[in-house]
C-alpha cells in the first residue's frame, strides 16, 4: 500500500490553466499527481498547483505515511481515533480536489 504524490515543472505556455485546480486563487507553479490507495481502491488526482497548495498535498501524503505506521505499529485498533479523523480529513480533501478538478473552466 502505497500513496504518492508526485511535482513536476511545466512549460507556462502549453496545456496550463491560469489558476491553481485546487484553490483556484493562484497561479500554478507545479503540475502535480496524487495517488492514493485507500481501500485498496487505487485513484490518482492530476491537476496545477500553486505553492500553498503544493504543502497541502505533501501534508496530506505525510499524514498517510503517519497513519501506516501507527497501523504496522500495531499499538492503535482500527477504531483509533486518529485514524478515523485522518480519513475524513482525507475524503474531505479528496472531495474537494475532484470538484475542483472537474469543475467546468
Ligand atoms: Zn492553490
Amino acid at each position: 500500500m502505497h500513496n504518492s504524490v508526485l511535482f513536476t515543472t511545466f512549460d507556462p505556455l502549453r496545456d496550463a490553466p491560469e489558476m491553481c485546480s485546487v484553490c483556484s486563487l493562484r497561479p500554478p507553479i507545479f503540475h502535480f499527481e496524487f495517488e492514493t490507495d485507500e481501500d485498496g481502491e487505487p485513484q490518482t488526482i492530476k491537476g496545477f498547483c500553486c505553492e500553498p497548495c503544493a504543502t497541502r498535498l505533501l501534508k496530506t501524503l505525510e499524514c498517510t505515511e503517519s497513519r501506516e505506521w501507527a497501523e504496522e505499529a500495531a499499538a492503535l485498533a482500527a477504531e483509533d481515533q486518529d485514524t478515523a479523523e485522518f480519513r475524513k480529513r482525507l475524503e474531505s480533501l479528496r472531495a474537494l480536489l475532484v470538484s475542483e478538478l472537474t469543475r467546468p473552466a
